[in-house]
């Protein structure tokens, strides 16, 4: 098949692999995008030569949401500022923009996300279009902040979603897992910038979980760790304050000691001695309980939501409903202990408020994250599979962005917007230009 001369950002495509190494694929075009225009020339490019076209973030899902067969189109040159509206707090970015260049591009306007996950080496679309969040009964995923976006459709039109144009459109497209159309724009609310107090401590299992709603939906942002094989958990608590408060941050050399060194260092020390040694697992993993997670800081609310990961992992994240999440961890605890598994990677646990979006994990129901991994080395297939038998039984909804094994049948089950979200993308993609092999699982053909 030729490129032709009007594509000259188009070429052939070049082996890809996931962040987390679970999905790999060799595209047979890479095509590279910097303005709206561009965008277009790409989706008639793959119309033309009966491809489809996905768009790639950072790559970090471990699902194959981003997996692309035909054309893989990379947006990243799409960045930046376009746009402020500084008396409603929002900011319209470059759908490639990366969340770790947002506190530079918000901080001179005295403005920040209101709520963030684990990381920032995402994009802003490739985040919102699965459904990222962190930890807060109060906050809803990034998706919920977004007002309003720009969407490339498959004729190649552009379609602008907001609260003044295709409104009705809105609680599809914010968390639409690329199935829709190429995300050239997104306008998001933001708010004032503030700081976080971080206070980590270690506890008992049962201690956290009996008194876990309370804990949860006391604070602003709780979560916490518990490590397989041990009593012990590391709770995170996190109080929002005011900008103007006194900053208490990690200085350069603990912070460097503690989230390097200890958390990443010794996390893939223990990965790769449980690997040789699967017995020492357990007793190294009660010795992690002792070592992590006894510290206060406080800091700019980036600098708190989000720390390296430099350990490469395989993961999967249940949402339930939040009453149930004591129990299921308790089962997920048996379910280790019967199965005599060595587990090294501590399961996390977070919370988020309900929010309207149709596919979104939270639709409708205040939300409980139960997330496992396994070290990239590890065998994950025998426990992720075992762990949503559990996730199921408490309506579990699987995140968009990380390993399950649901098809759409099972999931239209769980969604109760899952039809209507196939319905709009009949409407935008009927052609299913945008599809994939993850697409076709979970929506449908
Ligand atoms: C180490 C690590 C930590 C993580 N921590 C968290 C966490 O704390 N909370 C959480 O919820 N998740 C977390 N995740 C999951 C991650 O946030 C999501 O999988 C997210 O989608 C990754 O963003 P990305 O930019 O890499 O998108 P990709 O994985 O590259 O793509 C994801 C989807 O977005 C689509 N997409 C991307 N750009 C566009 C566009 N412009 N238009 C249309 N569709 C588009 C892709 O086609 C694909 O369907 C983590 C993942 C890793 C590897």
């Amino acid at each position: 098949m030729s490129i032709d001369s009007a594509t000259a950002r188009i070429r052939p495509g070049e082996s890809w692999r996931n962040w987390g190494r679970t999905e790999a694929i060799l595209p047979v075009f890479a095509a590279r995008a910097s303005t709206v225009d561009e965008v277009v020339e790409v989706v008639r490019f793959a119309r033309q030569h009966g491809l489809t076209v996905k768009t790639v973030g950072a790559g970090h899902s471990f699902s194959g949401i981003a997996v692309a067969p035909g054309v893989q189109l990379d947006i990243s040159g799409l960045d930046g500022l376009l746009d402020v509206d500084l008396p409603n707090a929002r900011v319209t970015l470059g759908a490639g923009t990366h969340l770790h260049r947002l506190p530079d591009l918000l901080e001179p306007l005295g403005l920040a996300l209101q709520n963030m996950g684990d990381i920032d080496r995402q994009t802003i679309a490739g985040a919102t279009s699965t459904g990222t969040h962190g930890t807060g009964a109060r906050f809803g995923g990034l998706a919920t902040q977004v007002v309003a976006l720009t969407l490339v459709t498959a004729d190649g039109s552009i379609l602008r979603i907001g609260d003044t144009s295709n409104a009705e459109l809105l609680p599809a497209a914010r968390l639409g897992l690329g199935a829709l159309g190429v995300i050239v724009e997104v306008t998001l609310q933001c708010v004032p910038a503030f700081l976080l107090r971080a206070v980590e401590r270690p506890a008992g299992f049962d201690e956290v979980l009996d008194d876990f709603e309370a804990r949860a939906t006391v604070a602003d942002h709780f979560e916490f760790y518990w490590w397989p094989h041990t009593d012990g958990v590391m709770t995170k608590t996190n109080t929002r304050l005011p900008g103007d408060a006194p900053r208490e941050p990690l200085g350069a050399v603990s912070e460097w000691l503690e989230d390097r060194v200890l958390s990443n260092g010794v996390l893939a020390l223990i990965c790769t001695l449980g690997r040789v040694a699967p017995a020492l697992t357990p007793p190294i993993n009660r010795l992690a309980t002792r070592v992590y997670g006894n510290r206060t800081f406080t800091d700019r609310s980036h600098e708190v939501f989000v720390s390296p990961r430099t350990t490469r992992f395989a993961e999967m994240e249940y949402a339930i409903p939040l009453e149930a999440v004591p129990s299921a961890l308790r089962d997920i605890r048996r379910l280790i202990d019967d199965r005599g598994w060595r587990i090294s990677f501590p399961v996390e646990v977070r919370v988020a408020a309900a929010d309207d979006n149709w596919l979104s994990t939270a639709h409708g129901r205040p939300t409980g994250y139960i997330a496992v991994h396994r070290y990239v080395r590890d065998h994950h297939v025998d426990y992720f599979t075992a762990v949503e038998r559990i996730m199921r039984g408490y309506e579990g909804r699987p995140h968009w962005g990380k390993i399950h094994y649901l098809d759409a049948e099972a999931l239209a089950a769980v969604y109760p917007r899952h039809a209507d979200f196939v319905a709009v993308r009949d409407r935008l993609d009927p052609d299913r230009l945008f599809t994939n092999p993850y697409l076709d699982r979970v929506l449908g053909p």
